[in-house]
């Protein structure tokens, strides 16, 4: 039975861009990422990368450390419990200056030939498979393969000669993996049949020619088919982590301890200023001016905790 997949581009969805990555020193995965990959594999997606590595036909960076940094990806993945089903990179381009892979491929995005290289080898349904990445051709790449499609926005700086963003409409936009993670495990939950099998999709070009170098995760674990749950048990799971999810993000977006600090020193302002207008309505000018003087002092130091929790 044909799985579904989720995937992912490599830099600025699952770790930070540095440019030409070229030391597995400089692997620093993006906040939340781990627990966006669990959540996928718990729901029954495989996750696998799709990632254009021009720097090898560029001359900037050698397939051996491409497959040195994806250990190194993997294993900080893996320290928080997560996994990545396979890893495909496409290391040619038409402009690069090493002649062995300086040339087109249809394996680059925002041709789909990695995802359907990853279809035929790891038996994976496109129709109901999802791309994930912050460029253009990652979102071309996916609708060109037949799958859904997520943009990662947030922060990305656009490139020349890519195609503009009018011309390339994802299915949806996000700021990060969390947030599409959550969008694809609610479209699961909401569209997909119990028990769902809608076969291969039909009229898909056959993958070109193994353009691509795959290089296996160093601890993959068949991915979780939930064999032996029930169809509650697995929407349960799910829904158990779309609460997850929701708990992280609004925890890291919300909670903050200056904001909170900063709520009862504005109680307290508004109250020495209430006291202060009774005291003065009662001559007693004197404590009135000190009430007054306090609730000024507790306002400022209201705004000076807002700030801080802004600035944060
Ligand atoms: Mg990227």
């Amino acid at each position: 039975m044909s799985q579904p997949a989720v995937f992912l581009d490599r830099d600025h969805t699952l770790i930070e861009d540095t440019g030409y990555l070229n030391d597995p020193a400089g692997v620093k995965l993006l906040p939340g990422v781990e627990l966006a990959l669990k959540s996928l594999a718990q729901a029954g997606y495989r996750t696998v990368v799709v990632t254009n590595q021009s720097g090898v036909a560029r001359g900037m960076v050698t397939e051996e450390m491409i497959a040195k940094i994806h250990v190194e990806m993997c294993r900080q993945l893996e320290a928080h419990g997560a996994k990545l089903d396979a890893i495909y990179y496409c290391p040619y381009h038409p402009d690069g200056t090493i002649e062995e892979y300086a040339r087109e491929s249809e394996m680059r995005k925002p041709w789909p030939g990695m995802l359907l290289q990853a279809a035929k080898d790891l038996d994976i349904n496109l129709l109901e498979s999802w791309m994930v990445g912050d460029r253009p051709r990652d979102v071309e790449a996916g609708q060109r393969a037949g799958c859904r499609t997520i943009r990662i926005r947030f922060g990305t700086a656009p490139i020349a000669g890519e195609a503009q963003d009018e011309d390339i409409q994802a299915d949806f936009t996000v700021r990060n993996l969390v947030e599409a993670a959550r969008i694809i495990l609610r479209e699961s939950v909401a569209l997909r049949p119990p028990h769902g099998e809608s076969g291969q999709p039909a009229g898909l070009p056959p993958p070109a020619v193994a353009a691509t170098s795959q290089t296996p995760s160093p601890a993959i674990q068949p991915s979780g088919d939930a064999d032996g749950l029930s169809d509650r048990q697995i929407r349960l799971e799910v829904l158990r982590y779309i609460r997850q999810l929701a708990r992280a993000e609004d925890h890291h977006e919300e909670f903050s301890l200056s904001k909170l600090i900063g709520g009862v020193v504005q109680v307290l302002a508004i109250l020495a200023l209430i006291i202060a207008l009774w005291r003065m309505a009662t001559d007693a000018l004197g404590q009135a001016q000190l009430w007054a003087t306090l609730g000024v002092a507790l306002q400022a130091m209201a705004l000076t905790f807002f700030t801080m929790h802004r600035g944060r």
